[in-house]
């Protein structure tokens, strides 16, 4: 199972997703693979000390000589590992354009490893750009988070537009695994409206499990630990887990 996390829209959960889920699956003791594809390394961080990375899935990507397991670190968890990412990979773009085969350069480097590891995550960058496209043509499933606030549903279009082509042509069997609501305020009428207005357009593709605004989640990544680790009694540890539970239901 190769989940990728994407939406383009800027700052909605998709690391915060990608780092607690995967480590809600190797909690599980499922080896799982964190692979770090936004130029911004915010994934990364959250596990590796990124002035040691010398590296990246940049590296992989563009070199023939460079196996994705040349690339891979382990981190502070059990099971849990990553393929780091580097600033470099904001040139990937350019580095590429050209190449034939440049939307399936992750799923050929990941092909030989996929056996090994139970669950990979992709983190995407905010972006549709050839870095997303490279991840959804990798994955088997895509995890979509969207963020609780009332510009919630804006560039969904776009997204989605983007998830047929990929399915159309380079991968047809990406399936949409889910829509989860992030930092949702139970409090507010307005977050309700959101609900509703998500739940009109995803219907059953949004996840039961919603993930509520926690300060505890923003202050994790800061000492490289999962939720799970950092604070496993609060809302957003129990909140992730019950969404890995989800996402296995649905594999
Ligand atoms: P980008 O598009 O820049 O990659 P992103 O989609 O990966 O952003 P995150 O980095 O996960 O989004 O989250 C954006 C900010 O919101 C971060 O500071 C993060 O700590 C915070 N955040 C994420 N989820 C929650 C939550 N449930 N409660 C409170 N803060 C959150
Ligand atoms: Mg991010």
């Amino acid at each position: 199972m190769i989940i990728a996390i994407a939406n383009q829209k800027g700052g909605v959960g998709k690391t915060t997703t990608a780092i607690n889920l995967a480590a809600a699956f190797s909690l599980r003791g499922q080896r799982t693979l964190l692979v770090d594809l936004d130029p911004q390394a915010n994934s990364t961080m959250s596990y590796v000390d990124v002035a040691t990375v010398e590296r990246s899935v940049y590296e992989a990507i563009t070199d023939p000589a460079v196996a994705i397991q040349d690339i891979v670190r382990p981190s502070s968890q059990p099971n849990l590992w990553v393929a780091p990412s580097r600033i470099a990979l904001a040139k990937l773009e350019g580095k590429l354009s050209g190449e034939l085969d440049s939307h399936f350069r992750l799923k050929d480097k990941l092909a030989p490893i996929a056996k090994d590891y139970e669950a990979i995550v992709i983190d995407c960058p905010p972006a549709l750009g050839l870095l997303t496209v490279n991840a959804l043509v990798a994955a088997t499933h895509l995890l979509i988070p969207i963020q609780s606030s009332y510009f919630a549903l804006e560039g969904t279009d776009d997204l989605l537009e983007t998830i047929e082509k990929v399915r159309m042509r380079a991968n047809t069997n990406l399936r949409i695994l889910g829509v989860v609501i992030t930092m949702h305020d139970k409090r507010t009428a307005l977050a309700k409206d959101i609900r509703a207005q998500i739940d009109k357009v995803f219907g059953k593709k949004v996840f039961k499990t919603v993930i509520t605004k926690s300060v505890r989640l923003e202050e994790s990544p800061a000492y490289k630990e999962s939720i799970f680790k950092f604070a496993p009694e609060s809302s957003g540890a129990t909140e992730y887990y019950r969404l890995c539970e989800e996402v296995l239901d649905r594999v």
